[in-house]
């Protein structure tokens, strides 16, 4: 089985085309960071050419009555996995040995069923936060339907992401109520590009344009996602000022950064070491997971990506045939993004700040547990009988 879903791709285009068209449905999107860093290619611009605005464009063009940002709950997901890894670690130091470290990023759906399959024993590392796809997905049908109005049954939630394993995830029950998913369906980059192109829209001359508010907000902490080592790197920035209390000065952890298969920092924070590992590709998770299930990881956090270089490199991106100059053009296009916005730290997000006080309490509260979090399964089973 493939487990980034690659050789099971399902196109949904002419899904959208309908509910597009449906007069009693209201369709709005959300867009991953790495796909503005590669939607370009497919318009014969450089690989690195950031096409945020024109891409939101598009997506106003094609019909969707709001354009949001995925980049908005990867903002909620660090607030949320951020606590959590703060939570497990406080716990841990203080002679706690029901809790387990290191704890290990979840937003990956292709990394997601290979420790399914392949660690099974290792159910309780990773963290319980939802990825950012489905946290927008849970938001905008709860927080953001009842603001506007709209019945649930009638709002469709699409995704574009560089991901052919986000279209998977979207059908796990886990993320369903009554059995109707939070994120309805998920286009890839390549869907989004061959759909811009077959409606004649004229990509190159779009001006422009903004995502809608609120959920379209987000720090330059989310923008770097889409890149290996990026959400260590934005989890670290919201831990590090929210334990110490004191403002991170320089935000750039750049021992985090690169597309080497296996990274490692360690960072000082207010005097405690926290050792983090950043790795890509499923042959590299296997060895930092391999070390962990022989007592021998000397981590407090690990980031993996299922895909080379990460979601930029993802397996719905305009293909890449494992080109790194092509994927380090990529990665550039999103730190440059974040180091240009006025906003670089998931927690000053204004709009998840109004979230949390309007809807959510605080991280890890009761609603944030049941509509943010989620389980894990035992899929070892389902190798045995194949
Ligand atoms: Fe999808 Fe990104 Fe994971 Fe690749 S690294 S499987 S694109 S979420």
């Amino acid at each position: 089985v493939c487990p980034v879903g690659a050789l099971t791709e399902l196109d949904h285009t002419n899904r959208l085309i309908k509910d597009l068209a449906d007069p009693d449905k209201t369709v709005i999107v959300q867009t991953a960071p790495a796909v503005r860093a590669a939607l370009g290619e497919e318009f014969a611009l450089p690989a690195g050419t950031s096409v945020t605005g024109k891409m939101v464009a598009a997506l106003r063009k094609l019909g969707f009555a709001k354009v949001f940002d995925t980049d908005f709950a990867a903002d909620l997901t660090i607030m949320e996995e951020g606590t959590e890894l703060l939570g497990r670690l406080g716990a841990f130091l203080n002679g706690d040995k029901s809790v387990k470290l290191p704890i290990i990023t979840s937003c990956c759906p292709g990394w997601v069923n290979f420790f399914e399959k392949q660690f099974p024993d290792l159910l309780d590392m990773p963290s319980s936060a939802r990825s950012p796809q489905q946290m927008f997905g849970s938001i905008a049908k709860t927080y953001w339907a009842e603001k506007m109005g709209i019945k649930r049954e009638n709002l469709i939630v699409v995704s574009v992401m560089p991901c052919l394993a986000k279209k998977f995830e979207c059908e796990r029950d886990e993320f369903k109520t009554n059995g109707d998913p939070d994120v309805n369906y998920s286009i890839s980059t390549r869907e989004l590009a061959a759909l811009i192109k077959q409606t004649n829209i004229n990509f190159m001359q779009l001006e422009d344009e903004d995502f809608d508010a609120p959920l379209g907000e987000s720090t330059g902490a989310a923008v770097i996602f889409g890149a290996t080592g990026g959400v260590m790197e934005a989890a670290l920035r919201t831990a590090y000022e929210i334990h110490t209390g004191k403002t991170l000065d320089n935000v750039n952890f750049e021992g985090v950064r690169g597309i080497e298969n296996l990274k490692e920092a360690t960072i000082d924070v207010d005097g405690f070491e926290l050792k983090v590992a950043v790795a890509h590709g499923l042959g590299n998770a296997r060895k930092l997971m391999n070390e962990i299930r022989a007592g021998k990881s000397k981590y407090h956090a690990i980031e993996i990506m299922a895909c080379p270089g990460g979601c930029i490199g993802g397996g719905g991106q305009p293909l890449h045939h494992g080109d790194s100059s092509l994927l380090k053009a990529r990665t550039r296009a999103l730190y440059t993004e974040d180091s240009e916005k006025s906003l670089r730290k998931s927690h000053q997000n204004p709009y998840i700040i109004s979230l949390y006080e309007e809807f959510l309490g605080k991280p890890m509260s009761e609603r944030a547990h049941h509509l943010l979090h989620t389980c894990y399964f035992n899929r070892g089973k389902e190798i045995i009988e194949q």
